[in-house]
């Protein structure tokens, strides 16, 4: 490890903790990866934008660092405390497809979307359905003094570990009392283990086990690919802030279960708070909502929303606004522009550039606080003291932390056309070239009614720009 320590806030303990691997050699980070029934919406992908920042962290760090990400393909309920209906049989049915090709479908466009945010891809994405054999052991070692049958399938007795929610402090039943309790059920949080298929009924997705035909539960899942992959116990478990309340809690229960001892499982836990939108468009209940698709057809590239993510620390609700979108790529285009000036830059002496990158390292070392690093990047790529190939070579470094692709995108690459945009790029450069015959010619009215033209396709003409574009697309 390099530079200042790393403090982390640990959700178990409610308070930052000095971060020491249980292996230096290898610092093993587990996170819970997308339901694969639907798109992932623009909050879900701050749950990975978070995960990858803390990988990021720990590699500049200085250590090894093995992240695995699952995909849930099967057992995640309409409700997380196990009742309702399993969301991929419930996607597949109302789409008329199996659900072997929805958990395709979904989870290529997941991984699409975490190549454009630029997140590193995990050492392994481990797929649930992979994993049935090992989640049957793990239950069935478990089941003897942790577990009770009911017609409906194993059940894990919350009772049988000494500090169940501990993670989650309160214990809700609110997810119960929603939806149909399960019947026979001996207190509202225990969870499935193992949900038989009803009897007469077959599901798409089920599996022979010890206690009958059936698939298994969601949260089983997790302590199972956790072990498998990682060990016991590993370093650090990620998830979203709701994940705080019930999921975790049971992987934490599970995985004491089947050590026989206190440990949860992970020394930290992890959680990112939600991204909100007032305007309701993060459900994925309502219609057309808010996926990374959506933004890049209004005309904005990807990384514009990993910028507005790192403005915000990771335990911070961040609000999502169209115009806090803008405002993050306006000043991604200004850092790409003060960046692209810099290759052809050959002002600054030799002062050194140490400085900066011990403020970047003490920033992002508390707790990951990106909106503390973004300023010293600006102030380092400004400051003329330094020499610009010095300045270029400490972006390098920067960038590995902030994952924004600093050395190669360009203007032209922010520049993305909003999906209902009817001129070409040609078009418009035509126009424009009319427009400034037009100017010179001093016929304003034509000049005008050019911009007029253009504006009623979507483009608006920006004289005088700081930036330096002449127009943009509005979606
Ligand atoms: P899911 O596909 O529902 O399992 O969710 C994937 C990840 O997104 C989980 O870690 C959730 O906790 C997280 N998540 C869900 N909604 C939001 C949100 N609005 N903002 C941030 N993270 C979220
Ligand atoms: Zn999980």
């Amino acid at each position: 490890m390099t530079g200042a320590s790393l403090t982390l806030y640990n959700s178990l303990t409610r308070s930052l903790e000095t971060f020491e691997p249980i292996d230096p050699s290898l610092v093993r980070v587990y996170t819970c990866g997308p339901t694969v029934y639907n798109y992932q919406h623009i909050g879900n992908m701050r749950a990975f934008l978070f995960a990858d920042t803390l990988g990021r962290v720990l590699r500049w760090k200085g250590w090894p660092t093995k992240h695995i990400i699952n995909i849930t393909d099967v057992g995640h309920l309409t409700s997380d405390a196990d009742a309702g209906d399993d969301k991929m049989e419930k996607a597949a049915a109302a789409q008329a497809k199996s659900i072997w090709e929805i958990a395709a479908h979904y989870t290529d466009a997941f991984k699409h979307d975490v190549a454009r945010l630029n997140i590193v891809p995990p050492a392994e994405w481990t797929v649930a359905t992979d994993h049935i054999a090992q989640m049957i052991d793990f239950a069935e070692k478990i089941a003897p003094a942790h577990c009770y049958e009911i017609d409906s399938g194993l059940y894990f007795d919350s009772s049988s570990v000494p500090d169940y929610g501990r993670l989650a402090r309160t214990v809700s039943d609110e997810g119960e009392s929603r939806i149909d309790p399960v019947s026979g059920k001996r207190h509202p949080q225990d969870f499935a283990i193992w949900r038989k298929s009803p009897e007469g009924e077959q599901r798409q997705m089920e599996w022979d086990s010890p206690w009958g035909k059936g698939a298994p539960g969601w949260h089983l899942e997790c302590s199972v690919m956790s072990h498998e992959h990682l060990g016991h116990p590993f370093d650090i478990h990620t998830g979203g802030i709701d994940h705080r309340e019930i999921h975790h809690p049971n992987e934490i229960a599970q995985n004491q279960a089947f050590c026989s001892c206190g440990d949860s499982g992970a020394r930290i836990w992890m959680h990112n708070n939600f991204l909100v939108d007032r305007g309701g468009k993060m459900s994925k209940s309502t219609g057309e909502f808010l996926k990374l698709q959506v933004l890049v057809d209004a005309g904005y590239h990807p990384l514009a929303y990993r910028l507005l993510c790192l403005q915000a620390h990771y335990r911070s609700e961040l609000e999502f606004t169209w115009g806090n979108l803008a405002a993050a790529a306006t000043r991604l285009k200004r850092l790409v522009q003060s960046i692209e000036r810099l290759h052809s830059d050959t002002i600054g002496t030799t002062d050194s550039a140490t400085a900066y990158l011990a403020r970047l390292d003490e920033a992002v070392s508390d707790d990951l606080a990106t909106p503390r690093a973004l300023p010293v990047l600006e102030e380092m790529i400004a400051d003329k003291r330094l020499p610009a190939a010095d300045r270029l070579a400490t972006l390098t470094a920067f960038d590995a932390v902030l994952g924004l692709q600093l050395s190669s995108l360009t203007r032209a690459d922010l520049r993305v056309r909003p999906a209902n945009a009817t001129l070409t790029t040609e078009a418009i450069d035509a126009h424009l070239t009319d427009r400034k015959q037009a100017r010179a010619d001093k016929d304003f009215a034509r000049s005008d009614a050019i911009r007029d033209e253009l504006a009623a396709s979507g483009v608006e003409v920006m004289d005088g720009d700081p930036l330096g574009w002449d127009w943009k697309l509005n979606a």
